[in-house]
């Protein structure tokens, strides 16, 4: 590998898609991640049918994935983390888990998010009751053919609730963010329990519907119009059991009544905590972090991705929760921005 490449951290959507533009100018790249196979949440979590092109992941992100592995001019490390960074644009040091060191001209970091813990969340059953499970949880069991079940003794649910907002939007824990996909995510899971399932009942109870842009149509109305999955504006108090059945409690806050129902699975629609790792890479690469943990990016109207050191880029989920499309795009101007970077010096205003 020259000195001329530039390192890529994470291999997700973001850092796949960054790889891929920097070797069609030609530009050597060096990707390293710290899982032992590429591919990001999408497929480290075993995510379904993506919205909004409603592609299996393993085919679309599995896709990406591909055509980084076989470019001769992408070296790809997995297992591997960085942990030392030094010098300047153009020509950095970089050591590496293993003890190796490798030279590059600039670094993007597409270190991406991590999966909320609805551990955090006890009142709402998870870790207590083995039938309150996580959005990726359903997307496992869509994903590997096993289907929509009961993890208690595998029958199939007759009632089951999302509950949004599972780690976002709610202060209390700190979460302050919204995590931008996660209602068109649980619309779309809705709709899929519905085609699987068609004697299933399907619940989503909400604080707001954030299905945005296009998505208003192709997931909220489509959801319930075609779909008859019935949406509640709750808030939701906690989530126990009777014994047989899950029990949700709360109010429903449109008609400010308390509610009480049964369910055979709760679902929860998780939100994108930042990476764990950030101090420590926040640290290594001598790059800010913003309030709440993700890094911070530069404002994008001087250039993309750029952080407060010079030669460091930033892209994906690492700077917040992002969809899939909006990772690849920002991976995509984070390569032009540390081409032409590498020798540039980038500041935040
Ligand atoms: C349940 C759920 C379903 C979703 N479904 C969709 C969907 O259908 N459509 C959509 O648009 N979005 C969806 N999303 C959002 C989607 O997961 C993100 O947009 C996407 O994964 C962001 O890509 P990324 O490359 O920025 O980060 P990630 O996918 O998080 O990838 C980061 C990579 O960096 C690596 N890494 C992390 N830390 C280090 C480190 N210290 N050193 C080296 N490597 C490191 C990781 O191993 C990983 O490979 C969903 C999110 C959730 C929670
Ligand atoms: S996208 Fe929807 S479920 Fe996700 S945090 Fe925002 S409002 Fe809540």
């Amino acid at each position: 590998m020259s000195d001329g490449a530039i390192l890529v951290v994470g291999g997700g959507p973001a850092g796949l898609s960054a790889a891929h533009a920097l070797v069609a100018t030609g530009r050597p790249v060096l990707l390293v991640d710290k899982a032992g196979r590429l591919g990001g949440a999408p497929i480290l979590s075993g995510y379904a049918k993506l919205v909004p092109s409603g592609e299996w992941a393993r085919d679309a992100i599995g896709g990406m994935v591909a055509r980084v592995q076989s470019h001769p001019r992408i070296e790809v490390l997995t297992d591997t983390r960085v942990t030392g960074f030094r010098g300047t644009p153009g020509a950095f040091e970089v050591t590496l888990s293993d003890g190796r060191t490798r030279r590059a001209g600039a670094a993007i970091l597409c270190t991406g998010f991590t999966h909320f813990d609805s551990v955090n969340k006890p009142e709402w059953g998870f870790g207590t009751y083995p039938d309150v499970v996580t959005t990726t949880q359903v997307e496992q069991m869509l994903s590997s053919g096993r289907g929509i079940h009961c993890p208690s003794d595998g029958r199939a649910p007759e009632r089951v609730a999302i509950l949004l907002c599972v780690g976002s939007r709610d202060r209390q824990i700190g979460r302050e963010w919204c995590s931008k996909i996660c209602c068109t995510v649980s619309a779309n899971i809705a709709m899929e329990i519905r085609e699987a399932l068609p004697q299933c009942s399907v619940y989503i109870y909400y604080m707001d519907i954030r299905t945005f842009g296009l998505y208003e149509d192709k997931y909220y109305w489509q959801s319930q119009e075609e779909y008859r999955v019935k949406y509640i504006k709750a808030r939701i108090a906690e989530v126990t059991s009777d014994g047989r059945r899950l029990v949700l409690k709360g109010e429903d806050t449109l008609v400010k009544r308390p509610i009480t129902i049964p369910f055979d699975l709760v679902v929860h629609a998780i939100g994108m905590d930042p990476n764990v790792d950030n101090r420590e890479i926040a640290a290594t690469f001598g790059v800010a972090l913003e309030r709440h943990g993700y890094l911070q990016k530069a404002p994008s109207y001087a250039g993309s991705g750029m952080t407060d050191r010079a030669g460091v880029f930033v892209a994906g989920a690492a700077t917040g929760p992002e969809t899939i499309d909006d990772s690849i795009a920002q991976g995509q101007a984070a390569a032009i921005a540390a081409l032409a970077g590498a020798q540039r010096t980038a500041a935040i205003a």
